[in-house]
């Protein structure tokens, strides 16, 4: 599997590679054939520029001949023609026309028989006949030759190569009087091929030639007649009537194919031709190519270094967005996944908020409500979105609102919120006003960075009630509504206490109604319950709010008066006794009934170590009282016990 991608991953980088080689090899390819042609294009103008100048040139030299020829006959014909005779005036003119026409071997006269008259040579001339020669008949047989240019001879007197050129001598009438010749240097022909060799490229071919294919000067190539008249410039192109023409990849002056030029004279019997081999441009053209090739070599393998680099690179980045992309599906699925748990969770959360009887109010750090659940709007009186933002002072009396702040504050803050806080009873406030205990649990947490405080809430109106009912039961006397004995004697107790550390004075009365046992035997027992309580009532009555009232048993009260002397306590004795005088009971017959109180009273001494020493003295004074006829207060006096 792996295998097979690696050889997927060559095959991708090779393709692009293999395509920029091609590129980039065709690119190379067609420079180099453009340099090729380029090549081949200024070799064949460098052969027609040179053809040409060879061209321009040749005439020249041959209009200068023509001219030269052209004066001498003209001198002869005013002179009766050529001279039969040696004649020195003619000879000079010869030498002074052979000194000042350069190339030019020598200049002579042909006389009507053919045989030589004159020579700038030689003066008397040896009797040599060249009627033979193509330079004579053609003059003797063509009246209107003009100047005649023929194919290279060698001397007879002198025995060099010349290249002759002829033209006729005649009358006004026409009438042949023999020809005036020049015998041309080959070399000065040649001069003028060799002057343009430095413009032509190496290894050329050049030739001046007559028409019908007789080289007259050859550069660079053979001179054979018979090659050159079967080749195609002479076999085929000039017999074609080309005058000029330019050859490219075909041959010319032989059978090899060239880059040349040719051109044939409209004045004189006279063809130029130059050219290269092709070969020879293609080989230095090749030459070049094997001179670049290792740059295009390097080329080609930085192309492949570079591709290699490149394909890399793109495969690391493209191995790098694979990585981030699997990276992020991976995030995203477990973002999915965290998102799925959360939203079980929070339906969880939202079914526990929901369902819970208790009361959940959620706060943030500044006491804003975040939640507020249904129990907690039946609680309140409000609906959740009423009091979502608000302050939780809402919540609770004003008094309780800056205490309850300051506990949220010091709530532990712990990461995941595990641990409730200990329930703790606050008074909290319904939307009408009306206050109620509630105990409250308050667990505190962060979210995110935020801390909020959970509390959980719990109406304990009923739970309350029943304390103070218990209470009440463990304080209060079940028949008056007084104290009980005992709780009588602990309250007294700690009065006793504030008393003696502030010294202030103390007084303490003892109770008892006066014949009551007759009014059970009378009445029966419940009269007397009920005149026992109408007697707590008007006790009660007379008392300031310090004062301790409690029942001490059967029909007998105590009273412990703070800050109460002597006088305040007789005083207070007296009233009661009138009180009670005043009081009556309404019986079921229609009558009333009518009792007193005999009073005992005790005040703090010195020596009382507790509330039982005075209730001591005043139990004596009761006794006192009651001895004494009922109805009446006696008070143990300081120092009496
Ligand atoms: P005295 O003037 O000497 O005080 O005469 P007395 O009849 O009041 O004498 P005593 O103190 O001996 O009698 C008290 C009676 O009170 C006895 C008891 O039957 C009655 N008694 C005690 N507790 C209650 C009570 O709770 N209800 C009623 N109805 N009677 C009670
Ligand atoms: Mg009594
Ligand atoms: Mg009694």
């Amino acid at each position: 599997m792996l295998g097979e991608q690696i050889r997927q991953e060559r095959l991708r980088l090779a393709i692009p590679i293999l395509g920029a080689l091609l590129l980039l090899n065709g690119v190379i390819g067609m420079l180099a054939w453009q340099d090729r042609q380029a090549r081949l294009e200024a070799a064949a103008l460098q052969t027609e520029h040179a053809a040409q100048i060879v061209m321009q040139r040749s005439e020249a030299k041959l209009r200068q001949l023509d001219d030269l020829l052209t004066g001498i006959s003209e001198v002869l014909a005013v002179r009766q023609g050529v001279p039969a005779k040696p004649d020195l005036y003619v000879h000079r003119l010869l030498v002074r026309r052979n000194t000042l026409t350069d190339g030019v071997h020598w200049i002579f006269l042909v006389r009507p028989d053919g045989f030589l008259a004159e020579s700038s040579r030689q003066f008397p001339v040896l009797p040599v006949n060249v009627a033979d020669r193509e330079y004579f008949s053609r003059q003797l047989e063509h009246w209107d030759q003009g100047l005649y240019l023929g194919a290279p001879l060698r001397a007879r007197l002198q025995g060099e190569s010349f290249v002759p050129v002829s033209r006729r001598v005649s009358n006004d009438g026409g009438l042949f009087l023999g020809v005036a010749a020049a015998g041309l240097n080959p070399d000065a022909l040649l001069e003028l091929i060799r002057d343009q060799s430095q413009s032509l490229p190496a290894g050329f071919q050049a030739g001046i030639f007559l028409p019908e294919g007789v080289a007259l000067a050859c550069l660079g190539m053979s001179c054979d007649t018979a090659g050159l008249q079967a080749s195609p410039l002479f076999a085929r192109f000039l017999p074609g009537e080309a005058e000029t023409c330019a050859v490219r990849g075909a041959p010319l002056l032989d059978q090899t194919a060239v880059v040349g030029s040719y051109g044939r004279s409209q004045v004189y019997p006279l063809v130029v031709a130059v050219q290269v081999p092709q070969a020879l441009v293609h080989q230095e053209w090749l030459q070049q190519m094997r001179q670049q090739a290792p740059a295009a070599l390097i080329l080609n393998l930085a192309l492949v270094a570079l591709a290699r680099v490149a394909h890399r690179q793109f495969r690391r980045r493209r191995d790098a967005l694979h990585a981030l992309e699997r990276a992020n599906q991976e995030l995203e699925r477990r973002v999915a996944e965290r998102t799925d748990l959360l939203q079980a969770s929070e339906a969880r959360a939202r079914a526990f908020m929901n369902t819970a009887r208790d009361a959940v109010v959620v706060i943030n750090d500044r006491q804003r409500i975040l939640e507020f659940n249904p129990a907690a709007e039946r609680m309140f009186g409000y609906q959740g979105s009423e009091v979502l933002g608000q302050d939780l002072s809402l919540l609770m009396p004003e008094e309780m609102a800056e205490l309850h702040a300051r506990q949220v504050g010091e709530s532990p803050l712990l990461e995941g919120g595990h641990q409730m806080g200990k329930g703790r009873e606050i008074q909290a406030m319904r939307r009408d006003g009306s206050r109620f205990p509630v105990e409250v649990s308050v667990g505190s947490t962060l979210v995110g960075s935020e801390p909020v405080h959970v509390g959980i809430l719990r109406d304990i109106t009923e739970r309350k009630e029943a304390e103070w009912q218990l209470q009440r039961l463990a304080t209060v006397d079940g028949l008056t509504g007084v104290f009980n004995r005992r709780a009588f004697m602990e309250q007294g107790e700690q009065m006793l206490a504030l008393a003696r550390r502030y010294d202030w004075p103390l007084a303490v009365l003892m109770l008892d109604a006066d014949y009551f046992k007759k009014v059970n035997d009378s009445y029966g027992h419940h009269v007397g319950d009920q005149l026992l309580r109408l007697l707590a009532e008007r006790i009660g009555a007379v008392l300031r709010s310090t004062d301790i009232l409690g029942r001490l048993g059967g029909e007998e009260f105590g009273l412990v008066l703070p800050e109460t002397g002597a006088q305040g306590a007789a005083e207070l004795g007296q009233r009661l006794l009138r009180v009670v005088r005043e009081a009556s009971l309404p019986l079921e017959d229609g009558g009333v009934l009518r009792f007193t109180v005999s009073i005992g009273g005790a005040t703090l001494e010195a020596g009382d170590g507790c509330l039982d020493d005075l209730f001591r003295r005043a139990d004596a004074c009761l006794y006192q009282a009651k001895d004494g006829g009922r109805d009446r207060l006696e008070l143990a006096l300081p120092g009496q016990g």
